[in-house]
C-alpha cells in the first residue's frame, strides 16, 4: 500500500477491522519509511465506489488522493493528518453509505472544501481556488455564499430531494 505522504511501498499493519456495514475492511498501517500512520479500506469487489470525472469517464474511488490534496493545502498550516484523515473518514463513510456506486467528483471536491472550511481559513481558500479556478474576491464570495444556501436548503427536511 502506497504511502500517502512519502509514497514508500511498504508499511506494517497495526489494527483491522471490518467495517460496520461489513462491506470493507479498515486497516491502520504504519509507513517504514517515514513512519506515517494512514488508515485504508479495502471493499468487496462489488462495493467498489466508481468516481464519475467532469468528461463523464470514470475512475476508482481512492482516499488517499483526497487526503494528499488536502495535505498539500494544508501545508505549513497548524492542522494535525490525524484532523484531515478523520476528514478523509467521514467522506468515505458518506459516499459508503448512499445507495448508489457512483459518485460525482464535484460532490467529493465539495465535501474537501467544507471540511477544510472548518479546519482552516487559508487552506479552504487555498484549496477552492485551485479547485474551482475563480477570478476574483467577488467571484469566490459568490460561490461560498451558494455553497452555504445550498446547506440550508438540504438541513430544511420539508424541501424536496434534489
Ligand atoms: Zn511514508
Amino acid at each position: 500500500m502506497k504511502c500517502p505522504y512519502c509514497g514508500h511501498q511498504e508499511d506494517r499493519v497495526l489494527d483491522s477491522r471490518s467495517t460496520k456495514e461489513g462491506e470493507s475492511i479498515k486497516r491502520r498501517r504504519e509507513c517504514l519509511e517515514c513512519g506515517a500512520r494512514f488508515n485504508t479500506f479495502e471493499e468487496i469487489e462489488e462495493r467498489r465506489l466508481q468516481v464519475i470525472k467532469k468528461d463523464e469517464s470514470r475512475e476508482p474511488f481512492d482516499r488517499g488522493k483526497i487526503l494528499r490534496g488536502m495535505i498539500t493545502a494544508c501545508e505549513k498550516r497548524p492542522v494535525s493528518v490525524e484532523d484531515l484523515e478523520q476528514a478523509v473518514d467521514e467522506i468515505e463513510k458518506h459516499f459508503r453509505n448512499q445507495p448508489t456506486r457512483e459518485v460525482r467528483s464535484s460532490d467529493i471536491g465539495e465535501m474537501v472544501i467544507e471540511r477544510l472550511r472548518q479546519l482552516d481559513q487559508v487552506a479552504f481558500v487555498r484549496f477552492a481556488s485551485v479547485y474551482w479556478q475563480f477570478e476574483d474576491v467577488q467571484q469566490f464570495r459568490e460561490i461560498v455564499d451558494r455553497m452555504a444556501a445550498r446547506k440550508r436548503l438540504r438541513r430544511q427536511p420539508s424541501s424536496a430531494e434534489g
